[in-house]
């Protein structure tokens, strides 16, 4: 191979906006088998018995076919499930597709010699921070302007009054909104998220990847709202992260937009039969999300008496600041006793740890780990 001819060099063939992107970092997915696992929110049961049946059910000689490229038995079952019309609804390979489908079909990549408010609007993503570090990703990948504001310091929701003030602008031509909020675990009212919603006037994503653990979801507003979608996921609380699927659910001709830019297979056959499955054992999943609810209240306390400072999580992770000790070192510390969580090494969120809800035997060895490392 001759990479030196300077005619051919592969740099230079990337275009420069790919050639300066950082990618997502996601959650380490470590190799060993003794490591308990509490970085990425995955849940700690695995998935309706009647899911996995499904599977296997599937998996014979039609693996050769392709799938259904439009999902629609899945599509059904949703609309029934939330009381909507197929139309509503698109499936994606995971919801991380969805999100990123939805910058690309909704805005437009940075124009240098753009002045007016207006072009300026169609140009820009915009997020609070701290939210999913995705978004800023997506922005970046289609070229766009970022518009990042700070939830308050108790990560609540600014209202609309404040948001005027912090330079939120209402005209974005798409608006991601973590609901709960990650990595806060914070939840918000509908009712907040409605005043919102009502003036926004570009698309508004409610990415309500947690909405299972929460006490309220704001699934009503794409009802009242054509530019408002809600996204969710199987990955999460289903159990079903392996199978990647998520999706969107909003006005027929924004779905339609995006259907129009997906990949025509974009959703794996397995994942749309685990998924169908999975949505007729509702009773297997109310108990799952009760124990995980559960144990999450038991940590917060546990974590509180030992004088940490808890974020109500309505999600299922809790988001703590210990006393003493950095969040870095009791991360570190965690992670010698083979105990995995996240930390950002971000400005807002650098004092915090974010610990998922595992088995109830997982979080008694992550209590008592952390009791041994707060008493030397
Ligand atoms: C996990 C997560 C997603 C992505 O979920 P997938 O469906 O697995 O792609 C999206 N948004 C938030 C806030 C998440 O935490």
């Amino acid at each position: 191979m001759t990479a030196k001819r300077k005619d051919c060099s592969p740099e230079k063939m990337i275009r420069p906006i790919v050639r300066r992107l950082n990618a997502y970092i996601p959650g380490e997915q470590p190799k060993a088998h003794d490591l308990i696992k509490l970085n990425t929110n995955e849940n700690p049961s695995p998935p309706s018995p009647k899911a996995i049946q499904a599977i296997r059910n599937a998996a014979d000689g039609r693996l050769r076919l392709y799938p259904d490229p439009t999902c629609q038995a899945l599509r059904a079952k949703l609309a029934s499930f939330h009381d909507c019309r197929p139309e509503n609804i698109i499936i994606g390979n995971g919801s991380d597709e969805l999100l990123a489908l939805a910058t690309r079909a909704f805005v437009e990549p940075r124009q240098p010699s753009a002045t007016s408010q207006q072009q300026l609007a169609k140009q820009t993503v915009q997020y609070f921070t701290p939210s999913y570090s995705l978004y800023p990703i997506l922005a970046n990948i289609q070229g766009a302007r970022r518009n990042e504001v700070k939830l308050l310091s108790n990560f609540d929701l600014p209202d609309n009054e404040e948001l005027r003030k912090k330079n939120w602008n209402l005209k974005a031509a798409l608006t991601f909104i973590t609901t709960p909020n990650a990595p806060s675990g914070r939840g918000y009212t509908t009712q907040q998220l409605a005043k919102l919603c009502a003036a926004q006037k570009g698309v508004t994503i409610l990415d309500e990847a947690y909405a299972d653990f929460a006490s309220e979801n704001a699934l009503s507003l794409f009802k009242q709202n054509p530019h408002v979608i809600i996204s969710r996921t199987f990955s999460k609380s289903y159990s079903l992260g392996f199978q990647r699927i998520g999706y969107f659910i909003g006005h027929p001709i924004l779905i339609a937009a995006l259907d129009r830019i997906r990949d025509s297979y974009n959703v794996n056959g397995l994942g749309q039969t685990a998924a169908i499955a999975a949505l007729k054992d509702t009773n297997y999943y109310r108990k799952l999300f009760e124990s995980i609810k559960s144990t999450r209240t038991s940590t917060t306390a546990e974590l509180k008496s030992l004088g940490f400072d808890v974020i109500q999580s309505q999600t299922n992770f809790v988001f703590a600041k210990p006393p003493r000790l950095t969040a870095k070192d009791w991360f570190d510390s965690l992670r010698n006793d083979k105990i995995l969580t996240r930390w950002f090494d971000t400005p807002l969120v650098r004092e915090y740890l974010r610990i998922t809800i595992g088995s109830q035997n997982d979080m008694a060895k992550f209590i008592a780990a952390t009791r041994r490392i707060f008493r030397r």
